[in-house]
């Protein structure tokens, strides 16, 4: 029988979306990005994109794909975008140009303190994890606020003072799902798993955090309660892949795996466009 770790409904992950519609195309101006990464040409921060028109939108939108403009396809702002425009009712980094360091600035810190958020707010979603879900609340409702405040405050705001408390979180919840699904493997755990042949295995439990899946062939493994905070995970086959029970997983690394209809993704996640059938 299938063993379910998340709730079956869901807390709210609407506010971790992207909205490109009520931002000012911040991550195509404030980011520093490389051809490299599959951008359209090397840029530094704070130097808008010359893809990017008057309005704020993309003028090669609908060629990205094509173009293989995969950092382009994949990058997800976890909704820092919005929640930096509302920060600035009626001006923007173009209309303000005094005030664009300071948009930019505070859009970086955003994106890492929503992208905290969001794991809290999972942590919220585990079953395993229900004795940690008051402490969750509380870290969730701090940041909540702070995200709503000021400039100021947020770009005051100690935030390597405040990961070091929320990782612990982290690491209690991933042992706690652990537990839940048996994981009993005390092998040395490896990092660097680029391009390793996983195909159709059982991977229940297993700890990936931070580590290197880049090209790693996952087709048809299941990963039910498998940590995936933090790993890289671009051009991995997760084609019918189960996910749908993996912690941790995040929509920006979903978007930079190669998976298809038959990719099962956690019911909060959505399924990326460019996933070919
Ligand atoms: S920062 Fe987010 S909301 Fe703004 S344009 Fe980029 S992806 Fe869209
Ligand atoms: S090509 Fe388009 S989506 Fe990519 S960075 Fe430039 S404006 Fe943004």
């Amino acid at each position: 029988m299938k063993l379910h770790l998340y709730q079956h409904e869901y807390h709210d992950f609407n506010k971790f979306r992207i909205n490109c519609g009520s931002c000012s195309g911040l991550c195509c101006v404030a980011l520093y990005f490389s051809r490299y990464d599959g951008f359209p040409s090397d840029k530094k921060a704070g130097e808008p994109c010359r893809g990017l028109d008057g309005n704020f939108r993309c003028l090669i939108h609908g060629e990205l794909g094509s173009k293989q403009l995969k950092g382009c396809l994949s990058y997800d702002c976890c909704g820092a975008g919005p929640v930096t425009a509302a920060l600035y009712p009626g001006i923007n980094w173009k209309s303000a140009p005094d005030k664009a360091g300071e948009i930019f600035d505070v859009f970086v810190k955003a994106f890492y303190l929503q992208q905290i958020q969001l794991y809290l707010t999972e942590i919220l979603n585990l079953l395993p994890a229900e004795p940690l879900w008051e402490e969750s609340r509380i870290h969730i409702l701090k940041l909540h606020c702070l995200l709503h405040s000021s400039p100021e405050e947020i770009l005051e705001f100690d935030i390597e003072n405040f990961k070091l408390k929320v990782n612990l979180l982290f690491k209690n919840t991933i042992k706690f799902v652990k537990m839940k699904v048996n994981h009993s493997n005390g092998a040395p755990r490896k990092t660097n798993l680029i391009a390793h042949n996983f195909q159709r295995a059982v991977l229940d439990g297993a700890d990936f955090s931070s580590s290197l899946l880049i090209a790693a062939n996952l087709e048809g493994c299941r990963l039910t309660g498998s940590c995936l905070l933090g790993a890289d995970l671009r051009d991995a086959n997760i084609k019918n892949a189960d996910l749908s029970e993996c912690i941790f997983l995040t929509q920006s690394q979903l978007n930079t795996a190669a998976g298809n209809s038959g990719t099962r993704i956690p019911g909060h996640l959505l399924r990326p466009l460019t996933w070919k059938k």
